[in-house]
């Protein structure tokens, strides 16, 4: 499948079974702003619910912050990002377009037919800055001293916050901060479906260490970010690492490795891992005058922690889960016909849905409640979807394009089998059927729950 193709193919499944929609939408959208439906919505709570489960619950060296999206404005001023967070922007003199300058090859002009600002032979200016911070103002005023802006990262809230979090956690180098949350840039050209946003959500670390530590930290967290991409189904095949080179990476950073992956539009950037030395805490310290320092025990000595910055994008993660679960296969319907089957491949741990329970007639009363109470059984452990229209097989397609793992059938044999009065199901059994497979088996109901608790753990 041509990879433009592959791309449309999932931007229409993702609109056709509700992972994302364009932002207000009925008003014509909003350019580079996404909104999730209710599968989008289940699967990006399982990415990041994964991240901060093997993140900080499972780790005893990392806690969480929830910082707030609006800071003070000395906080952009100390980071940089006030006077440096631009890219460079060329406007062309022919279709009035305007462009980030990096990234001219990409990038289509608004004129038909459409060409790119490269191509078209139109007359590009000289570029100049963009700053790509979102201003507001706080309180009544619109003025200088109320101005402040939406936060293009979230890594500012952990460094500034790095002494409370180390007063209460009473934590020890090495250890980290992990935080979950919006960020906003005012991009130039979003593009790539969600891939390039203006609102977007990061999954940061911010992993504090003594400057011996740095370098060698740096190789860890690759090794666990690229172990973390494995365990929701991105091979470690699929991503390309990049070691940036000295000139090319921020001033203060010693290493950076960015975590590329092969989207059908290219090979692009889906984390980047930095060691930022002391740059951000010093920045921190100098402009607010308070300490940010560690006091180390052992040696008696005080210094400003060295960090090393895991940081990932929810968004970009979600948009490489599909790409890597969508699969088409040719295979046939009940009555033999040839068909192409759509099957999101999602690993079980993050579908955002993890079983169909289904009658198998809907004007069965028996089997209707037996349905409901399997759906009762497994409701609270998991999300789950019920469905008694239309034929078994179109049933259990609409599962696959959904991603669901396992569907759960309740038949004739279900009846047959249960002893009167078996209300927990010791006897009775049910069809379990396997997304990928498409194998089927019988299961006893008082098997089911654990059975695929275990799936999906
Ligand atoms: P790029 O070069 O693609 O603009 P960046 O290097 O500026 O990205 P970082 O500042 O390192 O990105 O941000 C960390 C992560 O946040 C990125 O790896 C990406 O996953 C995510 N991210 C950054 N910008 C966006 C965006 N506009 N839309 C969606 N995700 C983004």
């Amino acid at each position: 499948m041509a990879e433009n193709q592959l791309m449309e193919k999932i931007v229409a499944l993702c609109k056709r079974r509700g992972f994302i929609f364009q932002s207000s939408e009925i008003y014509g959208g909003l350019n580079g702003v996404w909104d999730y439906g209710p599968l989008g919505a289940e699967l990006k709570r399982n990415i990041k619910d994964h991240w901060w489960k093997s993140m900080t619950r499972l780790r005893d060296d990392i806690v969480g912050l929830d910082g707030a999206i609006l800071m003070n404005r000395a906080v952009w001023q100390a980071s940089g990002h006030e006077k440096g967070f631009s890219d460079d922007l060329v406007d062309c003199k022919t279709c009035k377009g305007r462009y980030r300058a990096d990234q001219l090859a990409g990038a289509v002009c608004g004129l038909k037919p459409s060409k790119c600002p490269t191509e078209c032979g139109g007359e590009l200016t000289e570029p100049r800055q963009f700053n790509l911070l979102f201003q507001t103002f706080i309180g009544p005023f619109q003025n200088e001293e109320a101005k402040t802006y939406l936060r293009p990262e979230t890594a500012q809230a952990i460094f500034v916050q790095f002494k409370n979090v180390l007063e209460v956690s009473r934590k020890k180098l090495p250890f980290g901060i992990a935080q979950i949350g919006k960020a906003f840039r005012n991009e130039i050209n979003p593009r790539n479906f969600i891939f390039r946003s203006r609102e977007f959500e990061q999954m940061e670390i911010e992993y504090f260490c003594k400057p011996e530590q740095g370098m060698a930290l740096c190789d860890q967290w690759l090794e666990d970010r690229l172990k973390w991409y494995e365990e929701i189904g991105i091979p470690r095949a699929k991503i390309h690492i990049l070691d940036v080179k000295d000139g090319d990476r921020a001033f203060y950073s010693k290493k950076t490795y960015d975590l590329e992956y092969e989207f059908p539009f290219g090979i692009q950037e889906l984390e980047g891992i930095a060691y930022r030395t002391d740059y951000d805490l010093t920045q921190h310290q100098n402009a607010s005058g308070k300490s940010l320092d560690y006091f180390d025990e052992e040696t008696k000595e005080r210094f400003i922690p060295h960090v090393v910055e895991p940081s990932a994008g929810a968004d970009r993660c979600l948009l490489a889960v599909l790409c890597e679960a969508y699969a088409e296969e040719k295979t046939t319907d009940e009555k033999g016909n040839e068909e192409i089957r759509v099957v999101m491949r999602f690993s079980p741990k993050i579908a955002p849905i993890k079983v169909g329970v289904f009658p198998l007639l809907k004007n069965k009363p028996e089997l209707v409640a037996k349905a409901k109470a399997v759906q009762e059984l497994l409701r609270p452990h998991m999300a789950i979807t019920y469905d008694e229209s239309g034929a078994i097989g179109r049933r259990y397609r609409r599962i696959d394009e959904a991603g669901v793992p396992f569907g759960v059938t309740i038949d004739f044999e279900t009846l047959e089998g249960a002893k009167e009065g078996d209300y927990a199901g010791q006897t009775d059994t049910v069809t379990l059927r396997h997304r990928d497979s498409m194998k089927q088996e019988r299961v006893k109901i008082a098997d089911l729950l654990p059975r695929l608790l275990a799936a999906i753990a």
